[in-house]
């Protein structure tokens, strides 16, 4: 055979070969067990399928090339580049539409396949005019793409920054293919360099694309790690991590600090007679509750079951006391129903705020004794710390 022919038919099946490898690593990527991550994830595998099948067709209109294999060969490329974005969007939550039933696939499709036809049929099968063609159509897809990689714009993480220079670098390639269709004249060469920069693209979207995965799987565990899945508080232990760093900054800068620790009364009562389900419920818009009442620099976290805790900064005790009395009057506003029966609730507070070098462990025990205080004097009331709490609650 052929030494050029060879060497032709070993660049297209490495281009193919690390299509279909890129992707089996999503096939069996393990965040297709995450219920966020499945989508996107199918959608990128099916970028490298489609671009796998679309250069299987390239490979075989080289021997003999029909309007069919024109046709199947724009679609696989088109598609490709279109699950990119799509899978893209369907991550920073832009869309939960399939591709396949939005109308533009469609039409982008037809409108490409009519001027590929077109140039095949009446421009006596310009070779150059139809690469020109896709190339573009890609092009302006993959731009269209770029609003889609941040999640929340303007707001970039590190690795969606690195998915944006990736696409800015694949569209340079792409610049590259169309401005060497006029420089470069050997056919040969041509397929030369167009096997190094797909291998390149395909290596870059690999990376930057499984990266991105990689990073959200670790934003979403590190979130799960830190709230409280019921209330979407954060958990004690979080709690205790901020609290360390609050109290350290106390201790520096003598600013005025406080601590509230709520919780519900007679909640086991509610539990009994409207169920577990509405006793839930009743938790979650306690939570609603406190967080709507509480500064953005305080830490509100639950604590345990129906018990939860404030930690607020530059905050002195008297306005502690006052926020305790507000939230107090906030949460008597509760209401769940499950049917005609409404559940209310009432909640008690003990509040104190920080002296001298007190830690976080004697503090919670200190507000602790001040609930207990309030619980023994009646409930839904508020008590503040004071000395002989501890020998006479
Ligand atoms: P007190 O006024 O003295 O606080 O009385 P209480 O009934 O609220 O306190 P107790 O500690 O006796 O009961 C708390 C109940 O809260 C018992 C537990 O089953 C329930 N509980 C804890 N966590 C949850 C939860 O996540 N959901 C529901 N529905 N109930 C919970
Ligand atoms: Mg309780
Ligand atoms: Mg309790």
């Amino acid at each position: 055979m052929d030494r050029i022919v060879v060497a032709q038919l070993t660049f297209i099946t490495l281009v193919i070969l690390a299509n279909f490898i890129a992707a089996a690593f999503f096939f069996t990527n393990p965040a297709k067990f995450n219920k966020d991550q499945k989508i996107p994830l199918l959608y990128f595998m099916l970028l490298f399928l489609s671009n796998g099948i679309c250069f299987i067709i390239f490979t075989l209109n080289i021997f003999s090339i029909s309007p069919a294999s024109v046709f199947i060969n724009n679609t696989t490329s088109v598609l490709a580049l279109f699950a990119l974005r799509h899978g893209l969007m369907w991550r920073s939550n832009s869309t939960k539409i399939h591709l396949h039933k939005l109308p533009i696939f469609y039409i982008s499709i037809a409108v490409i396949a009519f001027l590929n036809l077109f140039v095949f049929y009446y421009l006596n099968d310009n070779r150059i005019m139809r690469t020109i063609i896709l190339l573009c159509s890609n092009m302006t897809i993959l731009f269209a793409a770029i609003p889609y990689v941040a999640k929340i714009p303007g707001q970039s993480t590190f690795s969606e920054k690195v998915t944006k220079v990736v696409i800015y670098t694949v569209l340079f390639e792409f610049m590259l293919l169309l401005l060497s269709l006029w420089m470069v004249n050997d056919p040969f060469v041509y397929l030369s360099l167009l096997a190094l920069l797909l291998v390149v693209t395909i290596l870059l979207f690999l990376g930057s694309l499984l990266n991105l995965l990689l990073s959200d799987s670790i934003a979403l565990h590190y979130q799960e790690s830190m709230t409280d899945p019921l209330t979407n508080l954060y958990n004690r232990r979080f709690f205790m991590q901020q609290a360390a760093v609050l109290v350290k900054s106390f201790q520096r800068y003598k600013s005025p600090t406080s601590l509230i620790i709520c919780d519900i009364d007679n909640f086991k009562k509610i539990n009994d007679k409207f169920g577990h389900s509405v006793g839930d419920n009743v938790i979650i818009e306690f939570a609603k509750k406190l967080q709507s009442t509480v500064r953005e620099t305080d830490i509100l976290a639950r604590f345990g079951g129906e018990e939860f805790v404030i930690m607020m900064p530059q905050t002195s005790e008297s306005n502690a006391l006052l926020l305790a009395e507000r939230m107090r009057s906030e949460v008597e506003k509760v209401e769940v129903f499950k049917g005609k029966d409404k559940a209310n609730c009432t909640a008690s507070f003990g509040v104190t705020s920080f002296k001298e070098s007190e830690g976080i462990e004697t503090k919670l025990k200190h507000a602790d004794l001040a609930l207990y205080s309030a619980k023994a004097n009646g409930r839904n009331k508020v008590k503040l710390y004071e000395n002989d709490l501890a020998l006479n609650p």
